[in-house]
Order: structure tokens, then C-alpha cells, then sequence
């Protein structure tokens, strides 16, 4: 991130605004994935679940999100699902509509189809593939996009990849060094992130790690990331796996990045995991990425992450002030037109 993008966005939390927006742009998606926390019953807080929800295709679609961004101005934009390749000619439409707003923007994807003929030269794009790991567990858990698929339709693309790292892939050693072993050469893997299984609190699963296969996964990061340069983690953020948030509120991602759903209006609270997300046992690398830039100390002895608490603190009382205001001013607005219509009738009498 550039300077600059750090003063806009600290600007925006001094409005009470958050800087990043999240959208579920479909509810749709191919795959069956164990463990994909959308699709969970309480994501979307318990009333519904993201296959129920009313979600807009075409230009309804390309309009909701333009409508959105207009109005919250995020500076970055991720767009997930359900897998929003679904939805592959909307994006075409929308990607340069938000471009020329000067919004960066991540999409979310198994690439199970070809990506956008022209996405690698788009510079304010950035385009992360999920992968689970090698190719025999992944291919199980993520057909139709198997290794086979995924090789074929990131042809000529620059992707990061996004692989959760769960508790099956930390009982065989060796498993994240054979993981970048395999993808690392190839000329389209431009990063490679590793995020942990962050589970729901009272889960009981497979895909969660121990505590001794956590500090071991963290032990392999940060020899690994001196091994492999695509390995794109600093070793603060590998870190900061040891020590994540411990709620929501002690949460920087979570309190910069707003998300909704895929009827455009449903708010996924209180991260993109939605529901009772495990924050103690969370593995999100863009969580722990905020998180390890709060714990940085300004000066030797200034968390960044006091100043930025203190922002959030102005930025909400500065918004509430707002609406208080905003409200005063309509109930000014409506005395005065009651006492017009008053007048008026008084006139016609
Ligand atoms: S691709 Fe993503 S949204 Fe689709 S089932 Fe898998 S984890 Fe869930
Ligand atoms: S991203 Fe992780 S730490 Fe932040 S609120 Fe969600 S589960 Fe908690």
C-alpha cells in the first residue's frame, strides 16, 4: 500500500467510514467445498442462508454494485460469493466502471472457468485463486476445479494464490514446502498467501488445527517464505498467527471492511466469516496482516494500534454527530413545510 492510500483510508475512519467493502456478488456457486463457512447456517446470522437469498444477475446486477460503491466510496473492493465467476459477463461490465472510479479491486475465485481474457494487464486488479491444498486433496474437495482445470484456466494470468491450511495438511510434514514446490515455477503464480482454518466458536472439525500444529505451520512459514520469494507473508504477519485478535472489536480487518451479501443489502457480520467466528483461533492472513501492522510500534513505543482505536473512536462520534444533525435538519425541513401548507390553506379558507 502506498502512502498516500494510508491517508485516505485513516481519512475515511476519521469520517466513521470503513475503507474496504466486501460483496457476495452471487449466491451461486459449483462447488461443494468441506468446511466453506458461506454456505453455513448462521453466516448470514440465522434467518436465512446465502442459497435463499434473492441475489440480481445482468444489468441489475452491475447497477446494485455501482450504486453501492457510490455511495460508501470503499478504496478497496473484494468481490467473492458463492464463486462470482459465475457471474463472468457482469464483471466484464463492471470491472472498468470501477477502475474509472480509481477502486482497487480483489476477486475471489475457484477459477472453475477461463478468467477475463484481458484481467492480467488491469494494474488496479488483483485476482486470488483458492486452492486446498495438493492436488489429491484438493481435487476431492474442490471439483469440477481440479489442479487440471485450474492450470488450464489461469493460462497467461497473474494470480496469487489463497490456500487455507487446515489440520489434515498439518499431520504430513513437508506439506507447504511440496505445496510451493509445485506452484512457485509457474510463470502466472505471481504470490502465494497461506491463511489457517479459522473455525466457528463450539466447531469440532476435521480442517482445524492444534496448537502444536498451528506453532508448526507458523515454523514453516517463516523458514519457507526465505525459501520461496512468491511466498508473499513479511515474518511480522506470520507472527502475528501466534496472537490473533481476540474479538471482533480487537479486530482491524473487521472494523475497516464492510460486507454484504448477495442481495446487495444483507450485512455479514462481524467479518466475512459471518456468524460466531473463533477469533482466537482465527487464521485469516488479511486479519493477521492489520493486525500485525497495529502491534507495530511508532516511534519504539506508540502502537499503531492505539492510534487507530482512538481514529475509529473520533470517526464513529464523528458519524453519529452527523446523524443527529442530518435528523435535526429534516425535522427543521418538515416544521417548515407543515407551517407553508398551514399558511396555504389558511390563504385558500
Ligand atoms: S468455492 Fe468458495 S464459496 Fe464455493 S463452496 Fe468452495 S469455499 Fe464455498
Ligand atoms: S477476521 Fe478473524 S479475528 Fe477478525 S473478526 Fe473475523 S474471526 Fe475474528
Amino acid at each position: 500500500m502506498y502512502t498516500s492510500e494510508i491517508i485516505q483510508a485513516w481519512g475515511k475512519i476519521l469520517k466513521g467510514e470503513q475503507p474496504s467493502l466486501s460483496i457476495e456478488i452471487t449466491r451461486e456457486c459449483p462447488l461443494r467445498c468441506p468446511g466453506c463457512y458461506a454456505y453455513e447456517d448462521a453466516h448470514l446470522g440465522g434467518g436465512q442462508t446465502l442459497r435463499q437469498l434473492i441475489d440480481r444477475k445482468g444489468q441489475a446486477l452491475v447497477d446494485g454494485v455501482l450504486e453501492i460503491v457510490d455511495r460508501l466510496k470503499p478504496l478497496h473492493l473484494s468481490i467473492v460469493g458463492g464463486d462470482p465467476l459465475v457471474r463472468y459477463r457482469e464483471l466484464e461490465l463492471l470491472l472498468p466502471q470501477l477502475f474509472a472510479r480509481g477502486i482497487h479491486v480483489q476477486v475471489v475465485t475457484s477459477a472453475f472457468r477461463t478468467l477475463g481474457a484481458g484481467w492480467a494487464d488491469m494494474p488496479l486488479l488483483h485476482v486470488a485463486v483458492s486452492i486446498d491444498g495438493l492436488q489429491p486433496e484438493h481435487d476431492v474437495r474442490r471439483a469440477p476445479a481440479t489442479y487440471e482445470r485450474i492450470l488450464k484456466n489461469i493460462m497467461g494470468q497473474s494470480v496469487t494464490l489463497h490456500c487455507t491450511v487446515t489440520g489434515q495438511m498439518m499431520k504430513r510434514p513437508g506439506y507447504l514446502a511440496e505445496f510451493l514446490e509445485f506452484w512457485t515455477p509457474r510463470p502466472e503464480i505471481k504470490k502465494v498467501w497461506f491463511s489457517l482454518f479459522t473455525p466457528q466458536v463450539g466447531d469440532d472439525l476435521p480442517e482445524m488445527l492444534t496448537s502444536a500444529e498451528r506453532a508448526q505451520a507458523i515454523a514453516d512459514m517463516l523458514v519457507l517464505r526465505k525459501q520461496y520469494p512468491k511466498l508473499d507473508m513479511p515474518e511480522a504477519l506470520i507472527r502475528q498467527f501466534a496472537s490473533p485478535p481476540h474479538s471482533p472489536q480487537d479486530c482491524v480487518f473487521a472494523q475497516t471492511t464492510r460486507t454484504l451479501s448477495a442481495d446487495l443489502t444483507t450485512e455479514i457480520t462481524p467479518c466475512q466469516f459471518g456468524g460466531t467466528p473463533d477469533c482466537e483461533s482465527c487464521g485469516c492472513v488479511a486479519s493477521m496482516g492489520l493486525a500485525s501492522v497495529a502491534a507495530h510500534k511508532l516511534g519504539g513505543f506508540i502502537p499503531v494500534g492505539a492510534i487507530f482505536n482512538a481514529s475509529i473512536r473520533i470517526g464513529r462520534a464523528r458519524a453519529k454527530s452527523r446523524t443527529k444533525q442530518q435528523a435535526k435538519e429534516t425535522q427543521r425541513r418538515l416544521r417548515a413545510n407543515e407551517e407553508a401548507w398551514a399558511h396555504q390553506d389558511g390563504r385558500g379558507a
